[in-house]
C-alpha cells in the first residue's frame, strides 16, 4: 500500500509523514478500490470487520472504539418509502469515526506521538477522541462559530482547541501552517480518512441482503464520504458481488457550494465562489481539497449534486424530529435533497444522516424557538 498523488503520479510509501504531495496536489491510496471476498469472514462488528479491504499494514493494531455497523431503517417520509442509514449513532456521535478509526490507527502504528487537525466539529471531535483512545497528544482548530456541544466534546477527550475567527477555511489555512513538524491528520487532505467510508458501502450492501441502493444521498462538504462510499461499491462491482453502481447524489447548503457550482458548470475542481454561514455548518467547506476526486466519484456513478436553502434544511431537520430521528442539520441536508428528487427517483433511496442533534441543541434551541 502506497501513497500516489492524484496530479503528477508520484508515490510515496505509507511510512512518510505527509499529507500531500511535493507539487501540492492530495493523494490517494493505491489500489483503494479493491474488496478482497477474505474481507467477509471477520466476524467484528465493527469496521475492521473489512480490513482486508483497507489495505493497511497487516501488523497494525487497530485504534477502535466499536465504531461502524449503523442501523439502516426503511421509514416513509411525504408518502414514499425511504431507507435511513442513521451513521450519526457512532462513538462520538458522527460518522467521521470510520474515517478517525483509520486515520489515527495509521498513526499510533507509525509511531506519531501529536497530532493537528482542523474541523468544524464532528471530525476534530473524532480525531480527537481517537487519539485520547491512542495516548496522542491532538490539538483542533476550529472556526468560530462551532457548536459548544462540538467544542466541549473535543476538550473533554483531552484536545487542545485553538479557535480561528473568520470561515472555516482559515481554520484549515491556520492548521496547515502550524503543522510543521508534528503530523497533520487532516480529515480534509488525507488518503486514509475517505478509506473509512468503504465500510459504509459494505454494510448498505450486506443489510440489503447483498445489493445495491439504486441511489444513496450524501451531504456534501469536503467530499470524503462521497469518495468513500463510492469506492466501495466500485469494490464490490470489480469483485463480482454486484452490478450497477448506485448513483451517488452530494447535497451542498446553497449558502456553500462549491462542488455544486463545479459541477454544474461542467468543472473539474472545486469553484472558487464566495460563502455565507450556514446552518449546515458541517458540510461548509468553502475549498475542499480533494474535489477533483470527488467530482470525478459523482460523474462516474452517474450521479449529480443539487443544492438546497437553509429553509428547506430546517423544515427536513423538523421533518426528521417528528418522526423521533435527532440528526443535526448538516444531516437533515440529505432530507432536503431527497425531496427535490423526481417522484420514481425517491422510492427506497438510501439517506446518509451523518452527526447526532444532540451536539447542536443550543444552537437548535435558538433556531426553533426564536
Ligand atoms: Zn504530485
Amino acid at each position: 500500500m502506497r501513497y500516489s498523488c492524484y496530479s503528477c503520479g508520484k508515490k510515496y510509501p505509507l511510512t512518510e509523514k505527509i499529507f500531500r504531495c511535493s507539487c501540492g496536489s492530495f493523494l490517494e491510496i493505491e489500489n483503494s478500490d479493491m474488496f478482497p471476498e477474505k474481507a467477509l469472514e471477520n466476524s467484528d462488528r465493527t469496521i475492521w470487520r473489512y480490513r482486508e479491504a483497507f489495505g493497511l499494514p497487516r501488523d497494525l493494531v487497530p485504534v477502535s472504539l466499536g465504531e461502524g455497523h449503523s442501523p439502516l431503517i426503511k421509514k416513509k417520509i411525504d408518502g414514499t418509502d425511504l431507507y435511513l442509514k442513521l451513521d450519526f449513532l457512532q462513538p462520538t456521535g458522527s460518522f467521521k469515526d470510520r474515517g478517525a478509526s483509520l486515520l489515527i490507527s495509521l498513526v499510533k502504528h507509525l509511531g506519531i506521538t501529536v497530532v493537528i487537525e482542523d474541523s468544524s466539529g464532528n471530525a476534530g471531535a473524532a480525531i480527537a477522541a481517537y487519539s485520547a483512545a491512542a495516548n496522542i497528544n491532538c490539538r483542533v482548530f476550529v472556526p468560530g462559530y462551532t457548536p459548544d456541544g462540538k467544542l466541549m466534546q473535543m476538550k473533554f477527550y483531552n484536545a487542545e482547541v485553538v479557535k480561528i475567527p473568520g470561515k472555516r477555511q482559515d481554520a484549515n489555512d491556520a492548521a496547515i501552517e502550524a503543522s510543521g513538524n508534528t503530523y497533520y491528520a487532516s480529515h480534509l487532505w488525507n488518503p486514509i480518512f475517505p478509506l473509512g467510508f468503504k465500510s459504509t458501502a459494505y454494510e448498505l450492501w450486506e443489510d440489503l441482503g447483498r445489493k445495491l441502493p439504486a441511489l444513496v444521498i450524501i451531504p456534501l462538504g469536503s467530499g470524503g464520504n462521497v469518495e468513500g462510499i463510492y469506492l466501495g461499491f466500485k469494490s464490490l462491482i470489480q469483485a463480482g458481488l454486484a452490478h450497477r453502481m448506485p448513483w451517488l447524489i452530494g447535497i451542498q447548503a446553497e449558502k456553500c457550494s462549491p462542488i455544486h457550482t463545479a459541477f454544474i458548470h461542467g468543472l473539474d475542481d472545486s469553484a472558487e465562489i464566495e460563502v455565507e454561514t450556514t446552518v449546515a455548518e458541517g458540510i461548509a467547506v468553502q475549498r475542499p481539497p480533494r474535489a477533483k476526486a470527488v467530482l470525478k466519484a459523482l460523474r462516474e456513478c452517474g450521479g449529480f449534486t443539487l443544492s438546497v436553502s437553509e429553509e428547506e434544511i430546517l423544515s427536513a431537520a423538523r421533518s426528521l424530529f417528528s418522526i423521533g430521528i435527532f440528526a443535526e442539520p448538516t444531516s437533515a441536508a440529505a432530507l432536503a435533497g431527497w425531496r427535490k428528487l423526481k417522484p420514481h427517483d425517491k422510492r427506497d433511496a438510501v439517506l446518509i444522516l451523518t452527526g447526532s442533534g444532540l451536539k447542536e441543541t443550543n444552537k437548535l434551541s435558538k433556531i426553533f424557538t426564536a
